[in-house]
């Protein structure tokens, strides 16, 4: 009774919002009760994996039939996250629609195997530039603009938006940061009133906590949790499950605890402590009943099924490998893994379904550059190499490098974005002996820029003459490398980021010494596959196809390099 009460309120007051202390926009049409909304925060510490975690929880979901839509919200104040440096925060992903992201939707498009938009992220920044033009347009007339009501109602109003949008049974909203962030407070305050809102039936709080295990004690401690899950208590936050991220099992003292402490029934404080592969994560959750207990409590109509055996078959895969494979990575942020979080899970993949075990060596190519290290010293030991997307000076000569010794020495080498540039600059120079070619990204006043950013073309696309963003098609030749590695399609749909590209003027001396271009765009000379005949495996692309790999739906690139180190 209650919450129907609740909800024709909201509609009332949605109608004459100004004249009152509520601001609770409600998108047209909206049915309150139709979509749930699962929350999930992180206490204690940031880096627990809270992506990882939610991901999981809706591969659980998607599999019993439930559409889930997933929504992550950052509180920096970027608006998205084209800006963000991969070394501090990780790679950004790039979503179909150019929407510049955090990598954890990354996680949700693998897991899901969905394609996402802008609609499921969310940034503090978004949040108030929205807010700011709104305000400009006269939208709040006569109020000042606050954090309670009108940042709160912008964000449901965001939420509420994307539930509609989806057709999703269950909206997963991640929270990014840690309760008790001053950037997430008002976030946590909005997603209070939602719950107030929806109504009990309609909302689930999680939260992924930490129970520490030092060594030095050899045994776990629940105190950390237990002040973090109160800290969202004191938001008037009660959460319905505790997953709890530890080393080992929890065990069942400090669930007892953390269960006194919260409020939470014992059977709902569960343990997701560290496991072999993320895979296995779905089971844990499917193993101590979870999903369950959240479909019990939003009360959803669903028939319990078994984990698909497509799922088990890759985690086998994964846990089980025949063979492994070592390959090179080279790049500036070799120091941090994150930086290339796509590019490793793609090699897992198309390893995986190959039964090998991927092993990256990371390759330093200032070292290569400045005669520290020596190139053949550097690949002697690989199975294959590739050169990853970046920007910039730095270590490029060292790239252009390896990839000459790739090409001269037979081994498998794949060209992602910059790695396909560069392969242009290798041959230029040492096939087509233009002395000195390079992009005018790294020499603006190069004698042969091969690579340049062309600004006609920019323009055709209408993108401003920045940075050429999301899917696009690519229409592949027939009878190339590249024609057979995606099962003979004519148009290919792919991921980019980029502000350079092969100059056209280049295009028939490349071709003419041996460089096929086997992707372009379908109506201009934008060049977008490249292959080497002769060669193993010289495959460059000036897209991201990790972006579009999947654990069961490898990327046929990937596959193609990963069958090609294997043969080496
Ligand atoms: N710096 C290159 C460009 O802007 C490559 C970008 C990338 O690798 N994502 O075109």
């Amino acid at each position: 009774m209650h919450q129907k009460q609740t909800q024709e309120i909201l509609k009332e007051l949605a109608k004459k919002s100004t004249d009152h202390e509520y601001y609770t926009p409600l998108p047209n049409g909206y049915a309150p009760g139709k979509t749930k909304y699962i929350i999930i925060t992180g206490s204690v510490m940031s880096g627990l994996g809270k992506g990882i975690f939610a991901s999981s929880l809706g591969r659980v979901f998607e599999d019993h039939g439930l559409r889930c839509s997933p929504i992550k919200f950052d509180g920096y104040l970027n608006i998205d996250a084209g800006t963000l440096n991969p070394y501090r925060h990780g790679e950004v992903f790039v979503l179909d629609d150019g929407l510049e992201c955090d990598m954890d939707l990354g996680t949700y498009e693998r897991f899901l195997d969905k394609n996402l938009s802008k609609e499921n992220y969310l940034t503090g920044g978004k949040i108030f530039s929205r807010i700011l033009s709104r305000e400009r347009e006269g939208s709040y007339l006569g109020r000042d603009v606050q954090f309670i009501p009108h940042v709160t109602g912008e964000i449901k109003r965001f939420l509420r938006e994307l539930a509609m949008k989806s057709k999703a049974d269950v909206v997963l909203m991640e929270v990014g940061g840690t309760v008790g962030d001053i950037e997430n407070e008002y976030f946590l305050e909005a997603m209070r009133q939602l719950a107030y809102e929806e109504g009990k039936a309609n909302c689930c709080f999680v939260n992924l906590t930490y129970v520490l295990e030092p060594e030095f004690l050899g045994e776990q401690k629940s105190k950390a949790a237990q002040l973090g899950i109160r800290r969202l208590m004191e938001l008037g936050i009660q959460p319905d499950v505790i997953a709890c991220r530890c080393h080992n099992p929890v065990t069942e003292k400090v669930r007892e605890k953390i269960s006194i402490y919260s409020n939470v029934p014992i059977d709902n404080v569960i343990s997701i402590h560290d496991v072999e592969s993320i895979y296995l994560i779905p089971g844990l959750i499917r193993e101590q009943r979870l999903h369950e207990r959240i479909i019990d409590s939003l009360r959803l109509k669903v028939k319990l099924k078994p984990e698909p055996n497509d799922w088990s078959d890759y985690v086998n895969k994964i846990l089980h490998p025949k063979t492994k494979l070592t390959i090179g990575i080279t790049g500036k942020y070799t120091g941090l893994r994150d930086s290339y979080a796509s590019i490793i899970k793609a090699m897992e993949h198309a390893g995986a379904h190959n039964f090998a075990k991927i092993e990256f060596k990371w390759i330093e190519t200032t070292e290569i550059e400045d005669g520290r290290k020596k190139v053949e010293d550097e690949l002697k030991d690989v199975d294959g190499i590739i050169v990853p997307g970046g920007f910039g000076k730095r270590g490029s000569e060292g790239k252009i490098q390896c990839i000459k010794y790739a090409r001269e020495n037979n081994l498998p080498y794949f060209g992602l974005c910059f790695g396909f540039q560069m392969a242009i600059i290798e041959f230029a120079r040492n096939v087509c002996k233009l002395k000195n070619a390079n992009s005018t990204e790294l020499e603006p006043n190069t004698r042969y820029p091969v690579i340049d950013i062309l600004p006609e073309q920019k323009k055709i696309e209408g993108l401003g003459g920045n940075m050429r963003l999301g899917g696009k098609v690519v229409e592949i030749r027939e009878g190339s490398i590249a024609h057979a590695l995606y099962g003979k399609k004519a148009l290919v749909r792919e991921r980019f980021r980029h502000r350079y590209e092969c100059n056209p003027e280049y295009i028939e001396p490349l071709e003419k010494n041996g460089l096929v271009f086997s992707g372009k765009h379908p109506e201009y000379r934008i060049m977008q596959i490249l292959e080497l005949p002769t060669h193993p495996f010289f495959v460059g692309v000036q897209f991201h196809p990790e972006f579009t790999s999947r654990p069961l739906r490898p990327n046929p690139l990937y596959m193609g390099f990963v069958k090609a180190c294997l043969k080496k």
